[in-house]
């Protein structure tokens, strides 16, 4: 730019490299509520409720009923890099929460108003606590409540001109892809209740997702799916060796889910929903010789040591690398194949060639 003399390299300043690496944390709308309630599971709550006002684009509050956070623990909550979840390097290899990094509560902060209600057990009444943008604590005051947090982020992105205009302005995408998400969630998290609503208007309050918080995955995708659509799955169980389990439901031959690629299919390694692009290859390839018309449903779960795989290579941690991805393919690819009849299969492609 005009007045800035390039020739002599500076360092940023700490606030604006707050709020330059806080938007790439948090993405849009779907990835600020996947860490509050990556939060809620990781405190073991019982109950989440997701409460949208003009489908995020107002408010997003996430109530839960889990541990709580404890008094000494305010004022570091919503710094960057503070975490109860790991303290060592070496920690990464046993991690079983969604957190780690300690990013999520401050860069929410540099991106919109955040404010924070928690009570653990051992307290006898609330705290409702507010933060501006660099994470610190401005206001403290005692307040009513159960045990549990309830994080409100409100104007999600209004420190951010441009993203906030892209933000409003992709409001309805952002929603649909947001309850996609949460239906991923909703699908995996067992003994779980999710309650997800939007309040439109003056009060307009519609219910967007529930389930029962059952222990079994199979009333969650009845839950979430609808029962016609559970009687069209085949159970897909799978032991790989020590240590390594799949587990989860498939289309049954024949019975797709409709034409876009993807829109019902679910991954998951130890329960965290992950993207996998070469599996989810694999199946639609297989299911083709039974279905050509449509793509299956899928919903899988990786179930392998913590040491064998790293989450931590995208700020979302959608992208897993695995030590020996070979060792799951082709296992996978085999039992897959005995539920898409390999016959058949096999038949139609020699007769190709
Ligand atoms: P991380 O999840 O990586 O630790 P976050 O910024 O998401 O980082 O959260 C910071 C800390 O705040 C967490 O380590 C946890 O101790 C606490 N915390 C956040 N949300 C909740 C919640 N809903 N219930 C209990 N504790 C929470
Ligand atoms: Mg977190």
């Amino acid at each position: 730019g005009g007045g800035i003399d390039s020739s002599v390299i500076k360092s940023i300043d700490k606030a604006v490299i707050h709020r330059i690496c806080s938007g790439q944390v948090i993405l849009d709308l779907p990835s600020a509520v996947k860490e509050l309630v990556e939060n809620s599971l990781d405190a073991a709550a019982t109950s989440i409720e997701i409460s949208l006002k003009e489908h995020g684009e107002e408010y997003v509050k996430v109530i839960d009923n889990g541990s709580g956070i404890s008094p000494n623990n305010f004022q570091v909550l919503a710094l960057k890099y503070h975490t109860s979840k790991i303290a060592d390097f070496s920690d990464l290899h046993s991690i079983t929460t969604f957190g780690f990094r300690g990013e999520a509560l401050s860069s929410l902060c540099a991106l919109c108003n955040l404010t924070i209600e928690t009570r653990t057990r051992n307290e006898a009444v609330g705290t409702h606590l507010t933060f501006d943008h660099s994470g610190l604590v401005t206001a403290e005051r005692k307040t009513a409540r159960q045990v549990g947090t309830t994080v409100t982020v409100e104007k999600l992105f209004s420190t951010l001109p441009v993203r906030s205009k892209e933000f409003r302005r992709n409001i309805r995408r952002e929603y649909g892809k947001l309850i996609s998400l949460l239906n991923a969630y909703a699908l995996i998290a067992k003994g779980v209740r999710l309650l997800c609503t939007n309040t439109t208007g003056k009060n307009l309050k519609s219910v967007v997702l529930q389930t029962q918080g059952s222990g079994s995955l199979k009333d969650n995708i009845i839950n979430v799916f609808g029962l016609n659509t559970f009687q069209c799955l085949e159970p897909l169980t799978l032991c790989l060796s020590e240590g390594f389990k799949v587990e989860g439901f498939l289309s049954r031959p024949g019975h797709g889910s409709g034409r876009t690629l993807g829109d019902r299919q679910f991954f998951y390694v130890n329960g965290r929903p992950v993207d996998m692009p070469k599996v989810s290859k694999l199946i639609n390839e297989l299911y083709k010789c039974s279905n050509s018309k449509q793509y299956p449903i899928a919903i899988i779960n990786f179930i392998i040591p913590t040491a064998s795989y790293d989450v931590n290579v995208t700020p979302d941690k959608r992208k897993i690398l695995f030590s020996d991805e070979g060792c799951l393919m082709l296992p996978l690819r085999e039992a897959i194949e005995k539920i898409y009849s390999p016959h058949q299969c096999n038949y139609s492609i020699n007769k190709i060639k």
